[in-house]
């Protein structure tokens, strides 16, 4: 099937859901020069070894963590949102998009503008000392670290760890009104992900209607009624001039 008509195709369901819920991965940020995890080639575990990212890691040595963790910090810094994240937001003001699940740490959908965004995975924007619990801008720590100093909590001298949930963590209450946004969806709009991460991997399996807009496969393409294997900053767009909203404002 031609681009043109899978995206005809993703509409008519989109017009014809009632609650339509986006689930987001890294892939939706590559275009704004963020890698992903998993993308051959680019994705952050072909340099980094995911045992670098566990809380256990981060509690034994935080300032071996955040000189690994800088170069993402700063990209994450500097990236702004792309047109995939700016449909999105479109498609949320409209009111036929009602929430942006994200898995993402960076930010990038509320800076789009979309408003109800429930961050699964923590944000890369802020951290908490986990002495006295303050919280610190993690950008403001990383100039620090790059000075020489020690990324420790101003008030008490503490560790300060970024709000992003490491290998080994709790999920955030923010996953639990995930699901049920989930539950109560009857169209799921998946862009960027893999959906290899559990449990948030497993929240496609609750939707009637499944659109999927991915780069590479995913275990769910053969229950997709929709799969887009092509660049979300370029079929976001797309399906937003599909459905009339290239003007919509908000
Ligand atoms: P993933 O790396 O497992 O999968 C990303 C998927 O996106 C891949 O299947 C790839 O083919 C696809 N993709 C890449 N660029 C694309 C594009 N332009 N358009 C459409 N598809 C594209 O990432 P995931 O599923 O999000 O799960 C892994 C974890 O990655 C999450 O826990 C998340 O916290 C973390 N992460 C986040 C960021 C970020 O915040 N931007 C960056 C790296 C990793």
């Amino acid at each position: 099937m031609s681009l043109d008509v899978l995206v005809k195709k993703a509409a008519r369901i989109l017009r014809g859901a009632k609650y339509t819920v986006v689930l987001t991965g890294a892939g939706i940020s590559t275009e704004s020069g963020i890698p992903d995890f998993r993308s051959p080639g680019t994705g952050l575990w072909e340099k980094e070894d995911p045992a670098g990212f566990t809380i256990d890691s981060f509690c034994g040595d935080p300032r071996a963590f955040y000189r690994r963790i800088l170069p993402l910090l700063r990209l994450i810094e500097q990236a702004l949102p792309n047109e995939g994240h700016k449909s999105l937001a479109l498609l949320e003001g409209s009111g036929m998009v009602k929430a942006v699940i994200t898995q993402n740490i960076d930010g990038l959908h509320q800076a789009a503008g979309s408003a109800r965004v429930f961050e699964v995975h923590g944000s890369f924007k802020k951290g908490t000392c986990l002495s006295c619990h303050k919280k610190h801008n993690l950008a403001l720590l990383a100039v620090a670290l790059e000075r020489g100093e020690e990324p420790a909590c101003l008030a008490c001298g503490g560790a300060v760890k970024p709000d992003v949930i490491l290998f080994g963590e709790e999920l955030p209450p923010a996953f639990q009104l995930a699901q049920r946004e989930a539950l109560k969806c009857d169209c799921m709009l998946v862009v960027g992900s893999s959906l290899q991460v559990a449990p948030v991997g497993y929240l496609p399996r609750y939707s009637k209607n499944l659109l999927i807009i991915n780069r590479g496969n995913t275990p769910y393409d053969d229950l997709a009624r929709v799969v887009i294997n092509q660049p979300a900053g370029e079929v976001l767009p797309l399906l937003v001039a599909e459905l009339g909203l290239q003007n919509f404002l908000w």
